[in-house]
């Protein structure tokens, strides 16, 4: 699946991207327009939009974790019982 950047959004509660006017999975309306984001390396010349493209999937892969690392977190031992205090 391919969505233009100037499509993209991406969601705030479930980090979902798409074009959609709202989330396909969640039916949030809260998003962030990617293209807001992206846009103003553009402008720039080629070698910062490099390192700013670098950077911003460093950062989109560094909340990825985050997110995920929180997400474990925050998940209860399924199988195991916590021992009463
Ligand atoms: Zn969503």
């Amino acid at each position: 699946m391919s969505i233009p950047l100037q499509n993209a959004r991406l969601c705030l509660d479930c980090d979902t991207v798409f074009e959609e006017a709202r989330c396909p999975r969640c039916s949030s309306e809260s998003f962030f327009p990617l293209s807001r984001w992206v846009r103003p390396a553009m402008a720039s010349d080629s070698a910062t939009l490099r390192k700013t493209a670098k950077r911003a999937s460093l950062v989109l892969v560094g909340s990825g974790l985050a997110y995920t690392a929180w997400k474990l977190l925050l998940k209860p031992n399924s199988g195991k019982k916590n021992s009463p205090e």
